[in-house]
């Protein structure tokens, strides 16, 4: 009988098929645009830096508030020339969330530097100020703050204890492109900023693509020089670099996007606040947290991330209905495999650890229709038998 019940349930809310993210969408409205910028570098059989690549890094200003711009191979090269520029090495300590993508941390591992972990904040999911200080030692070189999902970390707090430490902040802005703070574009407050256009961020190339950013023309300069190898002019070798350059074919893709972007970002807005408002109709703010934005933020929604402590459950109820959903992260940093050497335990990061089973994301990009929305939200008020 309760398998009958539970038929009509689910057949009462009709079954939509539809992508987490649909880049085919996006990409329809941009067809032109996109292909004649890829005739345009295809004509000039320029593919290494030369004028797309400045002209992007020069109009990528707008977003980033910052003085300079430097392009590289991807956002985990771009975490990793950062580390480089500030001579990190074994040794030294980065302080870092260990609730984030694995380049957070990994690219101050592959430097033979230690990652040392700090906790989260449980409502914003970024690094808590207040579990940042018991960290630092004498061994501490930079701290790397996230902008998770889109919204800003908690930065004068941060910058405070980093300045009374002398100590560098990288940003990691991977996730959160035109993302404010307190009336600053993020990557223009730390040291330096790393940004990644893979394709699934908010600013997404056709491959991998990245960028530092930073107003201190010392680091600029040495930024420049690590991504060619460590050369300043032709085979003179100044540093010991990497190979890591954005392609001008990535740069005159990124260009064409970089002008729909806050477009986007307003349309990401938009369905996040539709999806409030569809949770406070269903009475479901209570069972599912949805992201806060507080005062002085501005959130860009790289993703819209619930959370509540039966999320696998409602993952796979939602999957039975043919709504998509990810889950970021599953598996805490600290805990996985490859940071085994640090000798961390469960409970190390209470509130990173809890975020890893409690955390689901739903869709939320631009091209959403507000039936899908809906959809979505049904399916969340079905799973709690609110519909
Ligand atoms: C995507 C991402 C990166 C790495 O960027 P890639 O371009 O994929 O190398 C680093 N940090 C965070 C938080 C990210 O989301």
């Amino acid at each position: 009988m309760s398998s009958k019940v539970a038929e009509v349930a689910v057949s009462s809310t009709p079954k939509m098929q539809f992508p987490f993210l649909d880049l085919k969408a996006q990409f329809a409205t941009i067809r032109e645009e996109v292909m004649s910028a890829v005739t345009r570098v295809m004509d000039s059989q320029v593919f290494i830096m030369g004028p797309e690549v400045s002209a992007f890094e020069e109009e990528v200003k707008s977003q980033t508030g910052a003085e300079f711009t430097i392009g590289c191979a991807s956002g985990s090269d771009a975490l990793l020339l950062a580390l480089m520029a500030l001579e990190v090495g074994p040794g030294d300590e980065v302080i870092a969330p260990p609730f984030t993508f694995v380049a957070t941390a990994g690219s101050i591992a592959r430097l033979r530097a230690k990652p040392v972990f700090a906790d989260i904040d449980a409502v914003t999911y970024n690094l808590d100020p207040a579990k940042l200080e018991a960290k630092i030692t004498k061994k501490t070189k930079a701290i790397i703050p996230v902008h998770l999902f889109g919204l800003a970390a908690d930065m004068d707090p941060i910058m405070a204890i980093a300045r009374k430490h002398n100590i560098a902040v990288i940003e990691d802005a991977a996730q959160a492109i035109g993302s404010k703070y307190k009336g600053k574009a993020v990557g223009s407050i730390g040291s330096m900023g790393c940004f990644s256009f893979f394709p699934s961020k908010n600013l997404g190339g056709a491959g991998d693509g990245g960028l530092i950013t930073t107003n201190d023309p010392a680091l600029a300069e040495k930024l420049r020089i690590l991504r060619v190898h460590g050369s300043r002019s032709k085979y003179e070798y100044q540093l010991l670099g990497m190979n890591s350059r954005l392609d001008s074919l990535q740069a005159a893709i990124l260009r064409v996007k970089l002008k729909h972007l806050d477009k986007w970002a307003a349309g990401r807005e938009r369905n996040a606040d539709l999806y409030r408002k569809l949770f406070h109709e269903h009475k479901l703010t209570d069972l599912v947290q949805p992201p806060v934005a507080p005062d002085g933020y501005v959130h860009v929604y790289n993703q819209f991330t619930i959370r509540t402590p039966k999320r696998d459950a409602l993952k796979s109820h939602l999957q039975r209905l043919g709504i998509p959903t990810e889950i970021y992260y599953p598996h805490c940093l600290h805990l996985q495999p490859a940071f085994a050497d640090l000798g961390h335990k469960p409970g190390d990061c209470p509130e990173s650890e809890k975020a890893s089973v409690e955390a689901l994301s739903l869709p939320i990009y631009t091209e959403l229709k507000q039936q899908q929305i809906e959809a979505v939200v049904n399916g969340i008020a079905d799973f709690y038998g609110r519909a």
